[in-house]
């Protein structure tokens, strides 16, 4: 449903933490939704859900440059701050923080204190592919949780090890904030919705959802009583994704949701995870076996 609010755009830390505390003064329970723009259904179930949840919901919009790696897509992801605007007016969010790249980062580079996550969670899936990006993140949701003190964050679960590694940074600094995973939302022919996915040429478009039909194939081999990951996976890789000259698989793993081992027979609480490029577009998709 429309849900018309003020929407207040800030800046600036002081005037976001300003808001937020005086928010938080007045009884109101705050909810946090980190995200870099391009916002889609995705985002505006992060925001829903907060919405449910708190009084007064703040949406950050960055495209944070540390989480990039020097050959990626920075220079190309999608910046669209005047439509996000209207979204989160449209959606009932209070206000958004939308600092420029100084605001954030003012500090040299060789002098910059960053958050580095333990090898353990950060050298395996998307770590592998992308070295630093969890350094990246882990740096800017700790600057962000310290500008925007709010009671509750709201993250997606489509990004698995980003959600796994930041509940397990708030708990051993102890940051007081509650992290709520919301579901992955996707489009009608099961597409996870992603920033990205604009960037997909017509082909790219109609192939992409072959990422999570494979992933319910496990889905269901695993309903039928089967829990051999690594042959399935294998199986699965000859006969459908290798079939498509377009797409160019990154990872298929299977990994324990609960300690982040991997693992090769499937049980409950198993991640799925898979990457792959179609046409140089690289997207992410998982779930968890139940
Ligand atoms: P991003 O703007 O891509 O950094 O994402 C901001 C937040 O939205 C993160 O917590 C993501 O996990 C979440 N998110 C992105 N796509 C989806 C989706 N399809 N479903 C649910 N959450 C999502």
């Amino acid at each position: 449903m429309a849900n018309n609010t003020e929407l207040k755009l800030f800046k600036t830390k002081k005037s976001i933490r300003d808001f937020v505390t005086s928010q938080k003064q007045a009884g109101k329970v705050v909810g946090f939704v980190p995200t870099m723009g391009a916002l889609h259904q995705g985002h505006i179930s992060l925001i829903q859900k907060s919405l449910e949840e708190t009084n007064i919901t703040v949406v950050s919009i960055f495209v944070n440059p540390t989480q990039f790696g020097p050959n990626e897509d920075l220079h190309k992801y999608p910046k669209t701050l005047e439509n996000d605007l209207e979204i989160c007016s449209k959606n009932g969010v209070s206000a958004v923080f939308n600092p420029d790249v100084a605001e954030m980062y003012s500090t040299p580079e060789n002098k910059m204190f960053m958050v580095v996550p333990p090898d353990f969670y950060n050298k395996k899936l998307c770590g592998l592919g992308r070295p630093g990006h969890f350094d990246g993140v882990a740096t800017v949701v700790t600057k962000l949780f310290n500008i925007i003190p709010a009671q509750k964050a709201y993250f997606g679960q489509k990004d698995a090890q980003q959600l796994f590694i930041l509940k397990k940074m708030a708990e051993d600094f102890f940051i007081p904030i509650e992290i709520i995973t919301c579901p992955t939302k996707r489009e009608p022919d099961g597409l996870a919705c992603s920033s990205r996915n604009i960037n997909l040429d017509k082909k790219s478009r109609e192939i992409a959802p072959i990422l999570y039909q494979t992933l319910n194939f496990i889905k269901s081999a695993y309903k039928d009583g089967k829990s051999d990951f690594s042959q399935l996976s294998k199986q699965l890789i000859e006969e459908i994704i290798s079939k498509q000259q377009e797409i160019s698989l990154e990872y298929f793993l299977a990994y324990d949701y609960s300690t982040f081992e991997k693992v090769d027979t499937l049980k409950n609480n198993t991640l799925i995870a898979i990457a792959a490029k179609i046409n140089n577009v690289r997207l992410i998709d998982n779930i968890i076996l139940e």
